[in-house]
């Protein structure tokens, strides 16, 4: 699909000794969504100087304004775990191309992902880990405008321990793991205070915007433990200390309890899938915070892939049959505490561009659809630390704006169909165009 101009509705001239020419796109909503407020505001015309919103007022006499009166404009969704360079595949096939496949073809086939992802409205993702330097890649190609995608920030490689739910070298035999060398805290691997250090400045020199590491076992990767801690406290110190020196936040991969906490009382800032937090963990996440980011979508679809027999390795099939159908009732519990919930998904476990089912579930397990949207645009804005200019569709806010049919507040399924996305002020889809 390819990329759309910008419709350039009219252009303001500056004056000649000013030879600059600034682009002024106007759009004109049914309704726009005040996150802030919780309120629609009907007949709302929305102007926008180059990447940023410039004014908000009502329907003008602007004929060259684009006409999306039959439909409700919210400010663009942000998905905070995503892996644009992934898309779920048997164990056959994942084994074949980690064998014959090199970073560039998974590259190259990564671009249809970012692209889908952008075209399901959502305009900014956190990317929560790729080896070789692919995800920082793939932001530097979109941000030059190589590709289409959403406004990415990056984790660079995950970082873990030795046999642990980030170690690259998981599931492979003997000589395999001998011809290839030990991972160390370049690829993302640490077992010391030291090496926790340098695998975050690693980050840093990689190019990375936060920093990924995995707190617990996890259900994809070649190992028997879905839940087991991973880190010492010192490493998790260690990490959080460093991480902080590079203005990078921490988020963490967790299902079980005890690793959950370990996390949490480091002062992480984000916990991702916490499947199984107890009451104590929760009391925790209150007290220091932490953001809780569910991934429902994953856990939902890897519990329906472990029913096909060879879907998963043996390894990984128990694990993904137990762990995946539990994180719906764990968010049910993690909001009804009040834990600061920020909209996550996992997509690259499910299909990227998928990623609005999540709402769906969110709502299903008992949250308001005003929540559930506030999740994915102010809280998640929050923890990125874009408050100032992501989230919102207000003045001086970053272009990202999408429109759907229908009132997403009545029927939160809508968000699945997005018909408008513009990031940027650069518009990618209209409506009727698939
Ligand atoms: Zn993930």
């Amino acid at each position: 699909m390819k990329k759309i101009p910008s419709v350039v509705l009219s252009i303001v001239c500056g004056a000649i000794a000013a030879p600059s020419f600034a682009a002024t796109t106007v759009l004109e909503c049914g309704k726009l969504l005040d996150v802030k407020s919780g309120t629609w505001r009907d007949k709302v015309s929305i102007t926008i100087d180059n990447k940023t919103i410039t004014s908000i007022g009502p329907w003008g006499a602007n004929t060259n304004a684009l006409n999306l009166r039959a439909y409700s404009c919210l400010p663009g969704l942000m998905d905070m775990h995503v892996h644009l360079s992934d898309d779920p595949k048997p164990q056959v096939q994942q084994l074949r191309e980690s064998l014959s496949s090199d970073t560039a073809d998974f590259a190259f086939g990564s671009v249809r992902l970012a692209e889908r992802t952008l075209m399901a409205g959502f305009t900014t993702v956190r990317d929560l880990g790729a080896a070789d330097g692919l995800n920082v890649a793939m932001k530097r190609a979109i941000d030059a405008g190589s590709i289409v995608g959403p406004r990415m920030f990056t984790a660079g490689k995950a970082i873990g321990t030795t046999g642990g739910h980030a170690d690259p070298s998981n599931g492979l035999s003997q000589a395999m793991r001998k011809a290839n060398g030990k991972p160390g805290p370049e690829n993302g691997v640490i077992n010391s205070v030291d090496s926790a250090r340098e695998a975050v400045r690693s980050r840093y020199q990689e190019g990375a915007d936060l920093i990924k590491i995995t707190a617990t076992g996890g259900v994809l990767s070649q190992a028997s433990s879905g839940q087991n801690a991973q880190f010492t406290d010192e490493e998790l110190n260690s990490i959080v200390k460093t991480a902080k020196d590079y203005g990078f936040r921490v988020a963490a991969h967790a299902h079980g309890n005890e690793g959950i906490k370990r996390a949490v009382r480091a002062g992480i800032d984000s916990i991702e899938h916490g499947t199984y937090m107890d009451d104590e963990a929760i009391a925790l996440f209150k007290k220091h915070g932490t953001w809780y980011v569910p991934t429902i979508s994953a856990g939902k679809f890897v519990a329906e892939k472990a029913k096909i027999p060879d879907y998963f390795s043996p390894l990984v099939q128990p694990k993904a049959a137990a762990i995946g159908p539990l994180i719906q009732s764990t968010f049910s519990r993690a909001y009804k505490a009040g834990v600061k919930i920020a909209f996550g998904t996992d997509a690259g476990v499910f299909p990227n561009g998928e990623n609005a089912k999540e709402f769906r579930y969110m709502v299903e397990a008992g949250m308001p659809e005003l929540a559930a949207i506030r999740s994915a645009t102010l809280g998640a804005a929050e923890l990125l630390n874009q408050s100032q200019r992501l989230g919102s569709v207000e003045s001086n806010y970053a272009a990202d704006i999408i429109a759907v049919s229908g009132d997403p507040l009545k029927d939160i399924s809508v968000l699945e169909k997005v018909e408008f996305v513009m990031k940027d002020g650069q518009i990618y889809k209209k409506p009727g165009q698939k």
